[in-house]
């Protein structure tokens, strides 16, 4: 199980997988009628190429289920990546349950370029963490006035905030994996969202080592 937030809520663990490099190279190897038995070098150069040249179709047949805990901002930007994708979230209509919020304890700055989110970690010359603290004990404050007083979950949750965690699970394929990695890995990405991405990938990379190591240089 990983924490990418380090906050001993947010989590990332690995529920099931399907496959292993090899299922990456028999997928190829059927349109040639061949099957490899054990990953040998050949194979190795097979999935270099597959990865090189953009033949994603292999490495689509290894499937992936992860069970995450993430908060909901992140999660706005984590749902965008849809192909090869399927989800079930836990739903705040059913669930009235004490909400866990993700509170930082460090607060960046806005970035020089607009087109990266954040900059360095701010100083210490104003108190963000208690402002943020309050604001979110609040909310959570509301949050139980409603639902003690009868009001549903489904309208009650308005009064959240995005720093909410929601939990799903989800599975996807090598490819989709490794697509989304990639893009959430850059340096572009959110800060939070990279943790996460990174997280996913320390667990996908020992199960599929060649394929992940090309996918990722490709
Ligand atoms: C740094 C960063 C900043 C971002 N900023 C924003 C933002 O400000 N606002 C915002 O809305 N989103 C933003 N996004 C999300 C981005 O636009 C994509 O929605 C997201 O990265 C998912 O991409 P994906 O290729 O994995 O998408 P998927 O939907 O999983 O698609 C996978 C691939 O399938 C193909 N595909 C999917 N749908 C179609 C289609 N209809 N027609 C043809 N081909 C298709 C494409 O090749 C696509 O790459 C940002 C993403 C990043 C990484």
């Amino acid at each position: 199980m990983k924490d990418p937030l380090n906050d001993t809520i947010s989590s990332v663990d690995l529920l099931d997988h399907m496959g292993s490099d090899l299922t990456v190279v028999n997928a190829a190897r059927v349109s040639m009628d061949k099957v490899s038995l054990e990953l040998v070098e050949g194979d190795t150069k097979l999935i270099n190429y597959l990865a090189k040249h953009g033949h994603w179709t292999p490495f689509s047949q290894p499937q992936i289920q992860l069970r995450i805990k993430m908060p909901i901002f992140i999660a706005r930007q984590w749902f965008k990546h849809q192909v090869g994708f399927t989800r079930n979230e836990m739903s705040r209509r059913y669930v009235s349950s004490e909400p866990e919020l993700y509170m930082p304890t460090e607060w960046r700055g806005k970035a020089e370029s607009v087109k990266q989110g954040s900059g360095d970690v701010l100083p210490d010359s104003y108190d963000f963490y208690d402002i943020a603290r309050d604001a979110s004990v609040k909310a959570i404050k509301d949050y139980n006035l409603f639902i003690r007083n009868g009001v549903c979950p489904e309208q009650a949750r308005m009064v959240l905030p995005q720093s909410m965690y929601t939990e799903f699970v989800e599975t996807g394929s090598l490819a989709a994996y490794a697509r989304l990695a990639k893009l959430r890995l850059d340096p572009h990405s959110q800060k939070e969202i990279q943790w996460y991405a990174q997280a996913v990938s320390d667990i996908i990379e020992p199960l599929f080592p060649k394929a992940w190591e090309a996918l990722s240089n490709h």
